[in-house]
């Protein structure tokens, strides 16, 4: 390579890192985003929805969760089964809004907590504040740490540490146990 084709390289790459950079502003980069997302979760939710707060339980009988859920949803939320990955049409949702336990309707992620994490459930690198609560489960013997709604003990997924910066946490959530309200009607 002459010195003249070294540098087209290097400014090339120059370039590049910068437009990158650009690219990668729609993610959170600092801590403080991710503290600033949490705080105003509550501009993501429709106008006129109704929504319960963390700090009222909701207890059911087995049965009537079963009256209230279908099979699918009863399986993930109150016997911690996991859908098949690939499934949900959550993966796909991209529009302005929240996502809600489809249990008890408490609001768990927005919009923008969301990302792609390609294992095919819909995947979060942080949540609203205060609306899960985890045990340890050993059920594929290696520790995994499991979430349930804090509100209704519904289980929702498993957290990992392999997510994105800055917290570096993917939420890998059962898109069968969510619901999503988007910020408008008309999108
Ligand atoms: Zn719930």
């Amino acid at each position: 390579m002459t010195r003249r084709e070294s540098l087209k390289v290097f400014l090339a790459a120059g370039i590049w890192t910068i437009l990158k950079g650009r690219l990668d502003a729609a993610q959170p980069s600092a801590m403080k985003d991710i503290e600033n997302l949490q705080k105003n979760w509550k501009a993501l939710l429709a106008d006129g929805a109704k929504v319960p707060l963390p700090s009222e339980p909701l207890k059911l009988s087995k049965e009537e969760w079963r009256k209230r859920l279908d099979a699918a949803q009863f399986n993930v939320l109150r016997e911690e089964g996991t859908e098949r990955p690939g499934t949900s049409p959550l993966n796909a949702e991209k529009r302005p809004g929240v996502f809600v336990c489809i249990g008890c309707n408490l609001p768990l992620f927005t919009s923008e907590m969301k990302y792609e994490s390609g294992t095919g459930w819909p995947s979060f690198f942080t949540t609203i504040p205060g609306v899960f609560g985890t045990t340890t489960d050993y059920k594929l013997i290696l520790p995994r740490t499991e979430y349930h709604c804090i509100r209704c003990g519904g289980h929702h997924g498993h957290v990992f540490d392999d997510g994105p910066p800055p917290t570096g946490k993917r939420w890998c959530n059962n898109g069968v146990a969510l619901k999503f309200i988007p910020k408008s009607s008309k999108a």
